[in-house]
């Protein structure tokens, strides 16, 4: 699962990455399936110890082109967590007001408090990718972005804020079938947005400004995983894996009992 987390300084080609990558579980989705179970329980007991302490923070990071799966994985990863100490930040297109902001702005007013586990759906991640390939600022301003990010996660870090950031990585003939079926499908109408065909249009533009983001900000406080993500039941695998991990390393404890607590009776 190592393979997937990018070392800083390594300048990343998504073209050596398969999307549908599952060697990990050699294919074996019941086994993954299982695993995942087992995972899935570990992160909601984990994530107890997390709120429990109120010291640790812990920030994930989640983005991927349309259909790379972001919100599958909020509902499959995360569907055991207790909703108490846990939020999901969704990042939009900009509004007024935090454009009359700098673009950092919105973004740190999400981060987790103490205990709290937040997902961000989207982040500041777009202001060096939708922003940069359509030309939404011009190239100077994006170009500092990377520095000013990492500074940002940097400034998590040191205060008590662990940061793990998956980039949700398909195939484009795997957007295709999914685009199509959320047009097929009744109960996935919803999700289709025509906008998505323009921006799949600007594929090979999305995959050079998202090599450069990973290039640049998968630092030692704040790594990037690259998640093979045409199998949605691998996709949710590495991410439970990393993200227990992570919780794991903080060897975490339940707060120790107020003294004399064995002299007190329940009467
Ligand atoms: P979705 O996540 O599918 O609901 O779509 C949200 C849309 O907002 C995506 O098309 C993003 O690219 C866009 N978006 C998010 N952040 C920014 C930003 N900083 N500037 C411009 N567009 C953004
Ligand atoms: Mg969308």
């Amino acid at each position: 699962m190592d393979r997937y987390r990018i070392k800083p300084g390594h300048k990343v080609r998504l073209d050596r990455f398969d999307p549908a990558d599952t060697s990990a579980f050699d294919g074996d989705k019941a086994r993954g399936q299982k695993r995942l179970l087992k995972l899935s329980e570990k992160l909601a007991d984990l994530q107890e110890l997390l709120w429990a302490g109120q010291r640790h923070r812990l920030l994930i990071v989640l983005q991927g082109m349309d259909t790379a799966g972001k919100d599958g994985t909020i509902r499959h990863v995360f569907g055991y967590v207790n909703p108490q100490g846990c939020r999901v930040a969704n990042f939009k297109v900009p509004t007024l007001t935090e454009l009359a902001h700098d673009y950092l702005w919105r973004v740190h007013q999400q981060v987790p408090g103490a205990g709290e586990l937040v997902i961000f759906n989207r982040s500041h991640y777009e202001d060096v990718l939708v922003v940069r390939v359509h030309g939404l600022v011009p190239p100077a301003v994006w170009k500092k972005r990377y520095d000013h990010i990492n500074a940002f996660e940097k400034l998590l870090a040191d205060t008590g804020t662990t940061v793990l950031k998956f980039f949700l990585h398909i195939s484009k003939e795997e957007q295709r079938q999914r685009l199509q079926e959320r047009l097929d499908d009744k109960q996935k109408n919803w999700k289709f947005n025509v906008g998505d065909l323009a921006e799949r249009k600007l594929w090979s533009k999305y995959v050079e400004a998202y090599q450069d983001a990973l290039s640049k900000t998968s630092t030692p406080w704040a790594p990037w995983i690259v998640v093979p993500s045409d199998h949605k039941w691998y996709r949710n695998l590495v991410i439970a894996h990393h993200v227990t991990r992570a919780l794991r390393k903080l060897n975490m404890a339940f707060p120790p009992a107020a003294p004399d607590l064995e002299n007190v009776v329940v009467r």
